[in-house]
């Protein structure tokens, strides 16, 4: 039976898969591997598929899916007035919005703010994925792998990881690592991480470095999400995404000074200035929804946030293409910021 990657990603986008291995377990998915590399064959490894762009035409090699589980924490996970601390390890394939869900539930702080970000915990340490304040470098102990260069299991602890924004060593070698499972360390309490974020602080009524009750900054941050199209939802095709699809531009002091004077800016401790990509694309006259009157109303910017470029339905790659490079070079000309596509692209290019 063929395998569509459309089946397989969040965008619904994407044709047949040549080969399809389902790895259950972690020998499963590391022998999966192997065999594909020893015998030369191009591997795309799937887990939730929510930042995956994929060709009209499909894949050409195995398609891995990684659908291993378990969640394993240690005695002193146990919250009470002597805890120091939960260890939490997780295999690849689990879910993220559920481990969070647990996290929160068995009162283990540092990830609550992570709420409702679709995908598989194995694909959070490679692009160092980030929320409202949080991102998951702050609470990760360790990443075990497999490489397929050394053709063995490595352990990486947090500070040989290279986590940067949205960024860590394995997204700058992608194909090199499998992740097998993640170690989080995670305090104890009910009590959730300060609140950085200022738009969470203002729907939880709290100041910014404050902290809320662990349950009720999951629950703002699930709404928040969900008012900007960013909590799956099959009837709704403001979800049929890959996220965001251009991270946000760090630019230099002097591009940053060319921007409009009331474009957000957030300097950074090395002297460039972070933007938002949304601002950008919404001031270069691509609105909310921006598409629906073309290309047959297939693919469109999200009627809820600027930064989704979403399936309306009967859309292919290419439709969604096409609308990304209308937007990156539409901005392009206005503000001279070139975006870059976050999602990983798949036998197509931008
Ligand atoms: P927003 O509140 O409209 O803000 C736009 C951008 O400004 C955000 O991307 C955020 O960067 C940045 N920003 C805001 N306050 C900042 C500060 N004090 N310092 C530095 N940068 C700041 O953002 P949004 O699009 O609705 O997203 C809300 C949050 O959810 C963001 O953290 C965003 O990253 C996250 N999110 C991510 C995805 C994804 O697919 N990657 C999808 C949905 C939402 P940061 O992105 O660094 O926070």
């Amino acid at each position: 039976m063929t395998v569509e990657l459309r089946d397989l990603t969040t965008l619904r986008l994407g044709g047949p898969a040549r080969r399809y291995v389902e790895a259950a377990t972690e020998a499963e998915l590391i022998e999966a591997v192997q065999a594909a590399d020893e015998a030369g064959e191009p591997v795309l490894l799937v887990a939730g598929g929510s930042n995956l762009v994929v060709a009209d035409e499909g894949f050409d090699g195995v398609v891995v899916r990684i659908a291993t589980t378990g969640v394993t924490s240690d005695v002193e996970a146990r919250c009470g007035p002597s805890c120091s601390g939960a260890t939490v390890t997780v295999a690849a394939g689990e879910d993220w919005d559920a481990f969070v869900a647990r996290a929160v539930a068995s009162e283990w702080v540092g990830v609550e703010a992570l709420a409702g970000i679709p995908g598989a915990v194995g694909s959070t340490p490679i692009q160092n994925v980030g929320a409202y304040g949080q991102e998951v470098a702050e609470s990760i102990a360790r990443v075990r792998v497999w490489d397929r260069r050394l053709k063995g299991v490595r352990t990486f602890a947090n500070a040989d990881c290279v986590f940067g924004y949205r960024h860590s060593r394995f997204k700058a070698d992608l194909s090199r690592h499998v992740v097998l499972d993640v170690t989080f360390q995670l305090r104890c309490g009910d009590l959730g991480a300060p609140v950085k974020y200022a738009e969470l602080a203002r729907t939880l009524g709290v100041e910014q470095g404050d902290r809320a009750p662990l349950g009720k900054v999951r629950d703002a941050v699930l709404a928040l999400r969900r008012g900007k199209g960013m909590v799956l939802d099959a009837d709704d095709h403001d979800t049929w995404s890959a996220g965001s699809f251009f991270t946000n531009p760090f630019l230099s002091a002097e591009q940053a000074s060319a921007l409009p004077e009331e474009s957000p800016r957030f300097p950074q401790p090395d002297g460039t200035v972070k933007t938002s990509a949304a601002w950008l694309i919404d001031h270069a006259g691509f609105g909310k929804g921006h598409g629906l009157d073309l290309r047959g109303g297939r693919v469109s910017l999200s009627t809820k946030h600027t930064l989704a470029l979403t399936n309306r339905g009967g859309a292919s790659t290419a439709d969604l293409l096409e609308l990304a490079r209308e937007v990156r070079d539409g901005v392009e000309r206005t503000f001279g910021v070139r975006l870059v596509n976050e999602p990983v692209l798949v036998g197509v290019e931008l």
